[in-house]
């Protein structure tokens, strides 16, 4: 049942490693401590929302940046041990770890906060679905001209070749200490190909650039917008090659400007555009910090996501690629997406179809 869904998803966050493991990320967790350094004249006496703030270390960069006070909604049981960390840390004054889930929480007088802060994202993006928590938390806690970070996230998509998987899993069986072992190749595949693979691709797997499948403005992005996703792509391959299916990963950015190009404090002239900025138009505003987990970006705990077709694609060289990529929230556990790639230029029309969690490997 879906309640059975939300208690096991909380207690997983229980475990010390899932900490362990997002705290050692680096890229990651260097990201907003960055972004809280460098913004503080936008941080000072501000009151701050940590939406799951697990042992609390968004909420202590927040609180070390000059916000007067700091909410740190956390659902489950680490929210014990958060509490302590704050008081080991000198926080107690600043910081109200608060043990709900974030949808359970009210605030004294109705109180609105000025920054909304939360790691929300989960493999492609969107696995997890915790952004429809944040989301939330924005309509209810944070003033209208409040500042979302991240403020911005995209999803991105390529056609991958995935020939050193297929040699590894599937060729591999083909001489096995001297006997053919292949007829196991098509259950092997089945298995390879039930759920969405999370992996590391390297930038030269990628047979084309890759394309948007969504870019989300955190300010205004809905809950209908995160439960379902439809978006035409188109990659141009250059060189003739394999395609065995696609890669999908993301991107966060952090900026105190709105999307208007306007901050809560003062105008500037920064433009986003899917996340990257405008480095011509003004050379004096310093670019926004971006979180990137693709292929050339240093590694990540979520690494990238692979998406494997049923059967691998011969395409030749100069060619285009259309297809429709979707993602919609799993009717029976929304936590889960499903996700199908149509290739809808190709007559054999392959679909690669996939629910449940993606197998997290190597
Ligand atoms: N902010 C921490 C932890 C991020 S992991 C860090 O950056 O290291 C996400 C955390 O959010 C988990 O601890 C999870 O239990 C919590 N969480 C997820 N959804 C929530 C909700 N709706 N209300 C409160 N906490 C939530």
């Amino acid at each position: 049942t879906s309640q059975e869904n939300v208690d096991e998803y909380f207690s997983s966050y229980n475990d010390v490693t899932v900490h362990e493991l997002m705290l050692k990320d680096r890229p990651r967790t260097l990201a907003y401590k960055q972004f809280f350094e460098e913004n503080r004249e936008y941080i000072v006496d501000k009151v701050v929302m940590d939406v799951g703030s697990g042992t609390g270390i968004l909420a202590m960069f927040a609180a070390a940046a000059g916000a007067k006070k700091v909410y740190a909604v956390e659902a489950s049981e680490m929210a014990a041990i958060c509490k302590n960390i704050v008081v080991c840390n000198g926080f107690e004054e600043k910081i109200e770890v608060i043990n709900k889930k974030v949808e359970d929480v009210d605030l004294v007088n109705d109180e609105k906060v000025d920054i909304l802060v939360s790691e929300w994202m989960g493999f492609y993006l969107l696995h997890e679905s915790m952004l429809d928590s944040v989301i939330f938390a924005r309509d209810k806690f944070l003033k209208p001209n409040g500042i979302m970070v991240p403020s911005h996230a995209n999803l991105l998509i390529a056609p991958v070749n995935m020939d050193n998987y297929y040699d590894d899993h599937f060729e591999y069986w083909s001489n096995c200490y001297g006997f053919d072992l292949s007829p196991m190749v098509p259950a092997a595949m089945a298995t390879s190909f039930r759920e969405p693979l999370i992996t590391e691709v390297s930038e030269k797997q990628l047979v084309a650039q890759s394309d948007f499948v969504t870019a989300f403005d955190l300010k205004t992005v809905t809950v209908d917008d995160v439960q379902h996703l439809s978006k035409s792509c188109e990659f141009l391959v250059n060189d003739a090659c394999t395609i065995h299916g696609f890669v999908t990963w993301f991107n966060v950015v952090f900026t105190c400007l709105n999307s208007d190009g306007q901050s809560s404090n003062e105008s500037s002239s920064i433009q986003l555009l899917n996340g990257e900025a405008d480095t011509q138009s003004d050379p004096v505003v310093s670019l926004p910090i971006t979180l990137s987990t693709g292929p050339s970006a240093e590694a990540t705990h979520w690494k990238q996501t692979v998406i494997f077709l049923t059967s691998a694609l011969e395409v030749e060289k100069d060619s285009s690629l259309p297809c429709l990529v979707e993602l919609s929230q799993d009717k029976d556990n929304k936590r889960h997406y499903n996700i199908s790639i149509d290739l809808t230029g190709n007559e054999d029309d392959i679909e690669a179809e996939t629910n449940d969690h993606p197998i997290p490997c190597d």
